[in-house]
């Protein structure tokens, strides 16, 4: 790889033609048409936030160093940004009045040519890179992988956005990366995180893929089309739609691409399901279940795994004394402590079990109403209490 160090070139070079898209949030062109300030392989303009694109501009306002850039030349006098887009997308919205920024009092500052035209002719630290041998665009994006210069670092999908850049992720980023998608806010109820910062493609990714999202990204890189991963995002949002009337904010963030998997071939009545769910989560309230998140798959499985719930468990002390009662009736009747054995037919009918060798049970069980206090607290033998399977 070819590079040159370039220190000439200033904030005003930099910023005549710059263009900016208010409505994807990007920075398009710059440095009178000779720059390509966001390509394709690029993470979406993240320093939109109030803060870290005034903090750009706090620094060169301030005359301190914004830090190196780095240009890739991608044909004559063309170039795009290696690294460097968020600050020159901070410092071009400044320069052209897109951006404010707040001074010690609160008060919003515009670029004001008379008094900031010194900042136009600040100049910056540029490298140029030319890649070279017989794959140069590997050869760049390898190298791109690996240096997260300055910035937030990339995260795990913008480097794969990088490594496998193409038609095929221009085409899913333009669906899943795009905050203006009128599915955006729907979609945001089950999946967590920045759709900007590719939060929602790597979910679409992951469920297509079952999890192999390398391989898939490999396979797809050099098609647009993009039908496949939005037909089956789309069937998980609706299932998940069809299955559960209402919506709830512990929904955000489920393994909904296995639970579509593991559960979308089943029948369900969307009235009962959702009955379930608000009777479940009014147990969670009042302490009884531990794991809220749990409560859609326990519900989708036929709340046969208990398990998911870690429903509330009796308190020794209360274990303790309940034992201590029970022990002291059946020695008196000459039967098992445990009152499932004391009904059986079997050599355990008269045995008297230690502490150690049983569990507190719901004698009504807690998904019934069944209260976690003593007066619904029975110790049963383990292989009793493994055998109600009831909490
Ligand atoms: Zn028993």
């Amino acid at each position: 790889m070819k590079t040159e160090l370039r220190t000439d070139i200033t904030v005003g070079d930099i910023c005549k033609g710059f263009s900016y898209n208010s409505l994807e949030g990007r920075g398009l062109y710059g440095w009178s048409g000779k720059l390509t300030i966001q390509p394709e392989y690029q993470r979406n303009y993240i320093y939109a936030n109030g803060k870290d694109d005034v903090a750009v501009v706090d620094s060169l306002l301030k005359k301190y160093p914004i830090g190196l850039i780095y240009f890739l030349k991608v044909g004559d006098d063309k170039y795009e940004v290696l690294d460097g887009q968020q600050r020159i997308t901070s410092f071009g919205r400044f320069v052209t009045g897109q951006l404010d920024v707040l001074d010690a009092n609160g008060m919003p500052h515009k670029f004001d040519p008379a008094h900031h035209a010194w900042m136009l002719d600040i100049p910056l630290t540029i490298y140029i890179c030319e890649g070279e041998g017989d794959d140069p665009e590997a050869e760049i994006k390898d190298w791109f992988r690996t240096i997260n210069i300055a910035g937030k670092p990339l995260n795990d999908q913008e480097l794969l956005n990088a490594t496998y850049s193409g038609p095929f992720v221009t085409a899913a980023k333009a669906v899943f990366s795009n905050s203006s998608n009128a599915n955006m806010q729907k979609w945001k109820v089950f999946v967590a995180g920045d759709e900007k910062r590719q939060a929602v493609l790597a979910k679409a990714l992951e469920w297509v893929s079952k999890g192999n999202v390398r391989d898939y990204l490999k396979d797809h890189r050099y098609s647009s089309d993009i039908t496949e991963l939005t037909r089956y995002f789309e069937s998980v949002i609706a299932w998940i739609d069809g299955v559960f009337k209402g919506t709830r904010s512990e929904m955000c963030g489920l393994e909904w691409g296995r639970l579509y998997e593991t559960y979308h071939a089943k029948p369900y009545d969307p009235d009962k399901v959702w009955a379930r769910v608000e009777s479940l989560f009014a147990d969670a309230d009042d302490g009884k279940i531990q794991n809220r998140r749990n409560i859609f798959e326990y519900v989708l499985g036929g709340e046969s795994e208990k398990k998911l719930l870690k429903v509330r468990m009796f308190s020794a002390e209360i274990a303790r004394k309940v034992y201590r009662r029970q022990t002291e009736e059946a020695k008196s009747k000459g039967i098992s402590n445990c009152p499932d054995c004391a009904n059986g037919h079997e050599a355990n009918a008269k045995r008297i079990y230690a502490f150690s060798e049983m569990e507190a049970d719901h004698v009504s069980a807690w998904s019934r109403g069944g209260d976690t206090t003593e007066a619904n607290c029975q110790m049963l033998c383990k292989h009793h209490n493994r055998v109600k399977g009831n909490c």
